[in-house]
């Protein structure tokens, strides 16, 4: 509530390859997107190199590289794990 202030353009916004865009990941809420199915990275046209842009490296199980973007690091989170 109190960032929305800052008006700082996101630097990039990507689908969510996690849940691939639903916000759901199996009848849950998408813990990488909140259920937004999108997620705010901080470069979006670099894949991540760790899970080559799926989001995740085991099925069920985010990237903890991306942390589940697909993309480069949330921006507002340095790590998800
Ligand atoms: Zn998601
Ligand atoms: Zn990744």
């Amino acid at each position: 509530m109190a960032e929305i202030k800052k008006t700082v353009k996101v630097p990039g916004e990507v689908k969510c390859m996690y849940c691939d865009g639903t916000g759901k990941h199996q009848n849950v809420k998408c813990v990488v997107c909140g259920g937004k199915g999108k997620v705010n990275v901080v470069d979006s046209t670099r894949k991540c190199q760790w899970c080559k842009g799926r989001g995740f490296s085991m099925p069920g199980i985010p990237c903890t590289n991306c942390g589940g973007t697909g993309a480069t690091r949330p921006v507002d989170k340095q790590r998800l794990f």
